[in-house]
């Protein structure tokens, strides 16, 4: 490192913790992590001509190892502390989980190994299936999809592929969704070919009605002959569970759609309330949410699906069946419906070890009292809160408890003030500005793993964040914030529209 650049480094230190320039601005030339023998008087062998200068920095192992440990550091995680980002369901991952993935015999196989010399791999795979099934009454189960919103498209093509092989596809051409739907629900149903027709659920206290469920489903056939299905998420993304759901369901069933069910919100529900039972067709999981398994920072994701006996014969191959004592996947040719397979494989394996680990070690019981405790905190935060936010529904929540900034506009502060603010004070921000249906939201997910004292500290915290906002020059400090970050207010917007990817010295 050069004098120029430790200077720099020394005057943006805080603490331990580092402002940390990019790998070039360290390089001065002439380090190099690995000490090659210069290959004199041989010629190439690859019949690629010899390349010039490149241009990377050139640094040592002990530089770029610190470089990349400093970035880390400035990242957040559940392992640092709360994440009540609504809808993403930050719970702890427990470190059992990670053990037995690592263990070898799963650890380090491979997907083109002979079945006969993967069975564990193979029963572990058939008993996650059955879990998933048994949780949500729906008997077909294919784990092979890589995230919730591929376990989304998986579910909407087997829907696409029920209707094309009955005959129907050309006229049944309208998917519903509400409108606090999740935007992966309606960019799904379009890469799936579909139409997109929106429920409003403004006038309804953001559930779906069933006189409003009606008018969509019957707008332009008296029969909904034109309706290929629906996608609704339950407990819905206002934290709420649909009342009307079973209602709505027959109704879809009558006029021939099938209802697509968003299992994003299922840590609700687990162990507690079987989907399959009130009239869920397929539905997609978020092993990485309900399931304990690490998400955040992009992957690795997995989103299984589960589906009707109807539906089964459609859902994407491979899937695992049990033939006497040994597994094996089912393949294409034996079930000639299928809509086929989705990727190389069979999906997130380490995943799937992590999940079903998590599955048996709180047992039947403990799921069931999962979706009793995030519900009990998420509605703990909501009792506590609701004098100081505006709560825009009546009543108790499910697992998130959603607020807006309508009190807060008052004094000029709004939701993002109050999500900066939040992060000076060691907190990562809720979900901001989602769900659409309503100004200035908030959607807070406690989730069940965090202590009553967790939650009582960050109650505190948002209870001052509000009086500062009603208090002398609350908009000015507030809109200030955060002080202590190494980044303050980024543009995000400029950042997404606008990328710099170049680096100009
Ligand atoms: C997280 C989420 C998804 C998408 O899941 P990914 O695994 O991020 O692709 C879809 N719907 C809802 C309601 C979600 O919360």
């Amino acid at each position: 490192m050069n004098e120029k650049t430790m200077m720099k480094n020394a005057g943006k230190t805080k603490g331990l913790h580092y402002e940390e320039p990019l790998l070039w601005e360290y390089s001065q030339g002439g380090n190099c992590g690995v000490d090659w023998p210069q290959a004199e008087g041989r010629e190439p062998r690859t019949g690629v001509p010899e390349r010039g200068k490149i241009g990377l920095p050139s640094l040592s192992e002990p530089e770029v190892l610190r470089h990349y440990v400093r970035m880390s550091t400035w990242n957040y995680s559940i392992d640092h502390g709360f994440f009540p980002l609504g809808s993403c369901t930050m719970k702890h991952n427990p470190r059992l989980n990670e053990k037995t993935a690592r263990l070898p015999g799963f650890a380090h196989i491979h997907p083109l190994q002979p079945e006969s010399t993967v069975q564990g791999a193979l029963e572990l795979m058939y008993e996650l299936q059955s879990w998933l099934s048994e949780l949500t009454g729906l008997p077909g189960a294919c784990l092979s999809p890589s995230a919730g919103a591929h376990g989304e498209l998986a579910g909407m093509m087997t829907i696409r592929r029920a209707h094309e092989q009955q005959g129907n596809i050309a006229k049944r051409r309208v998917i519903l969704t509400p409108d606090s739907s999740h935007g992966t629900n309606p960019a799904t149903a379009v890469m799936c070919g579909f139409e997109v027709r929106s429920i409003s659920t403004s006038e309804t206290g953001g559930r779906l009605g069933v006189e409003e469920f009606k008018e969509a489903l019957y707008r332009t056939d008296p029969m909904g002959g034109d309706v290929a299905g629906m996608m609704v998420t339950n407990p819905n993304t206002c934290g709420l569970f649909e009342r009307d759901i079973q209602k709505i369901a027959d109704l879809l069933h009558e006029a021939g759609g099938y209802f697509y069910c968003d299992g994003a919100n299922f840590n609700a529900l687990v162990g507690k309330v079987r989907p399959g039972d009130f009239g869920v067709d397929v539905m997609h999981f978020n092993l990485h949410k309900t399931f304990s398994t690490p998400h955040g920072g992009g992957g690795p994701g997995s989103g299984p699906i589960c589906c009707s006996e109807e539906l089964s014969r459609y859902m994407p191959v491979p899937t695992v069946v049990k033939e006497g004592d040994s597994y094996r996947f089912e393949t294409a040719e034996e079930r000639p419906d299928t809509l086929g397979t989705l990727k190389a494989f069979a999906g997130q394996f380490g995943i799937f070890v992590r999940a079903l680990t998590y599955m048996k070690s709180m047992g039947a019981d403990g799921l069931k009292q999962v979706a009793e405790d995030a519900v009990l905190n998420a509605n703990y935060l909501l009792s506590l809160l609701k004098d100081d936010y505006h709560a825009p529904f009546e009543g108790p929540c499910m697992h998130e408890c959603l607020l807006t900034d309508k009190v807060q506009k008052e004094f000029d502060v709004k939701t993002l003030d109050i999500a900066k603010t939040l992060i000076e004070y060691g907190y990562h921000p809720m979900t901001v500005y989602f769900p659409l249906v309503l100004h200035g939201t908030m959607l807070i997910e406690p989730t069940e793993t965090e202590s009553k004292a967790e939650l009582d500290a960050f109650v505190a915290t948002m209870k001052e964040i509000a009086a500062q906002a009603a208090g002398e020059n609350g908009h000015d400090k507030l809109h200030a914030m955060p002080l202590s970050s190494p980044r303050r207010r980024l543009d995000e917007v400029k950042a997404a529209r606008n990328p710099i990817l170049k680096y100009v010295d």
